[in-house]
């Protein structure tokens, strides 16, 4: 713990973690948008309190639950390739640890609470529309079954921030938010490299110790093999963890290896995007010239960010075990598609394996591609007709498979994956939509969607974020409030124009 008190910005050394109160934020503050979810099922509170003056204090970082002692996390990281040195916790501020009534531990933290020794240049200040956007995607991603930090709350309020949307001179002001996010555990890849790059090997020792004590309990911290263990751990649950990105079309934008958590779960959610139009070169960060990390590219760095981590875990590992780390890290490819594999085998709701399954999902994607077809509602629409339907071809009211029917080959295609589904025993054409639906979602976080309910919320009515919150709770079910507002139509023209920035 660095026990200098104060949020000057500043180099630190040997610590973890920097004492640092948060800023609150200028008044009147208003509550955005508070998830039940997370209120009841994690925090153990009754929806009644978050209307309460007491509890908008709280979780907006103007008043500390007793016992807090607010820190910020010192990390650093590789950024876009290179090592980028001291990051830090800029603007969030980790309030403690609750443990809650069925025995989990959550890490509470403030996003948007002021400058902090790990501020540099920056303000530590979120605006509304990163702050309603990071709100949003972390519960859909929840609700869709991929592993990510949560979100309690989000408060807005009057204070002015400044912010250069596109790196173009064009500066905006806009307003300050809080989110308070949880997870399980806040520490990235970069929790280990800035000790490792920094020759702090007893402290990195402690933290890894830590990790594996409190969530990798399988792993005895007698073993003397136990961090090329949690390596091993960490390489699998990465692969799976973008796998399951892939499936839902979701594009993190800032891969950086400070943004990758050492649980595998998604964290921090900047210039993210869902695709639309299927192609992996999509790239939804408008600042990523280069499409660094474009949705298709995001195994390969995957597998940079796990080389950072075997270089951060070296000072404490032997030859011998630098070896087997790397024989592990060898596996990751196989890992990846192997698990890419079976979510879109359940995509499609193949059953058991079948030699041509790679050959299927290729050519579907290819087609994809060719045409522009929407991901998801490709999928969906594939999980909601009948196979009748399919063999003839009626698609009205199916606009994502009415834009891959333009291709030449997609009868071809169909023929193929109704033959495969023919073949499927004791399965029932209802059951295989039913599975289906069950893994491809009908509304996702468009871009579109979520800017709609920005605009709104800019002007204090947070009734669309509500609306979103609530439908992306539900994403695998129809719901006639999403029908009516289009979320699961093809998107209005205006949408193509948008851009997202890092700056947020
Ligand atoms: P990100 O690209 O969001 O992962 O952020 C990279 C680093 O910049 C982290 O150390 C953040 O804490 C820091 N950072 C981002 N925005 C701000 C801000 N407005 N004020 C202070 N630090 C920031
Ligand atoms: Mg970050
Ligand atoms: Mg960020």
């Amino acid at each position: 713990l660095d026990e200098v008190d104060g949020n000057f910005v500043r180099t630190v050394k040997n610590c973890l973690f920097s004492k640092c109160i948060p800023t609150p934020l200028k008044g009147p503050l208003r509550l955005a948008a508070v998830s039940k979810d997370v209120i009841e099922e994690i925090l153990d509170l009754d929806m009644a309190v978050t209307q309460s003056e007491d509890f908008l204090r709280y979780v907006s970082g103007d008043r500390l639950f007793p016992g807090s002692e607010p820190l910020a996390h010192r990390y650093g990281g590789h950024q876009f390739g290179y090592w980028a040195g001291q990051l830090g916790d800029g603007r969030a501020h980790f309030l403690g640890q609750y443990s809650n009534r069925k025995g989990e531990i959550w890490e509470l933290q403030l996003k948007g609470s002021g400058k902090t020794p790990y501020s540099r240049s920056g303000d530590g200040r979120a605006v509304i529309r990163s702050s309603v956007r990071e709100f949003l995607c972390s519960e859909a991603m929840h609700f869709l079954g991929v592993p990510t930090s949560r979100a309690a709350s989000l408060t807005v309020s009057d204070e002015p921030v400044v912010r250069d949307q596109f790196y173009n001179g064009n500066v905006k002001t806009e307003r300050g938010a809080v989110v308070l996010r949880l997870t399980k555990s806040w520490f990235r890849i970069g929790s280990l490299e800035i000790l490792a790059q920094s020759g702090e090997t007893d402290l990195l020792r402690k933290l890894l110790n830590f990790m594996i004590d409190q969530h990798f309990s399988y792993i005895s911290l007698s073993d003397p093999e136990k961090y090329v263990v949690f390596y091993s751990t960490v390489v699998n649950e990465t692969a799976h963890l973008i796998a399951q990105w892939m499936s839902v079309g979701f594009a993190h934008g800032v891969c950086n290896t400070d943004n990758f958590s050492l649980l595998s779960i998604t964290i921090d959610y900047g210039p993210f995007g869902f695709m639309e139009s299927y192609d992996p070169n999509f790239v939804p960060n408008a600042s990523d010239d280069e499409g660094r990390y474009s949705i298709g590219a995001q195994a390969q760095v995957g597998l940079f960010n796990l080389e950072k981590l075997l270089a951060a875990l070296r000072p404490v590992l032997t030859q011998i075990q630098q070896k087997r780390a790397q024989i592990i890290l060898k596996g990751y490819a196989d890992l990846y598609q192997m698990r890419i594999h079976q979510l879109f085998k359940a995509k499609l709701g193949l059953l058991g394996e079948d030699e041509n399954d790679r050959y299927l999902i290729a050519f579907l994607l290819k087609m994809m591609e060719d045409t522009q077809s929407d991901f998801t509602m490709t999928f969906r629409q594939l999980s909601e007709v009948s196979a009748e339907q399919l063999l003839n071809m009626n698609f009205t009211q199916m606009w994502a498979l009415d834009d891959l029917l333009s291709h030449l080959l997609f009868s071809d295609w169909l023929n193929m994956y109704l033959l495969r589904l023919s073949r499927q025993q004791n399965d029932t054409d209802l059951d295989r939509q039913q599975r289906m639906k069950n893994v491809n979602p009908r509304y996702v976080l468009r871009n579109w969607m979520a800017e709609s309910a920005i605009r709104k919320a800019e002007m204090n009515d947070f009734s669309e974020v509500e609306l979103l919150h609530q439908i992306l709770s539900s994403p695998f079910v129809t719901q006639e409030t999403a029908e009516e507002a289009g979320y699961a139509a093809r998107p209005p023209r205006w949408a193509e124009r948008l851009k997202v920035s890092c700056s947020s």
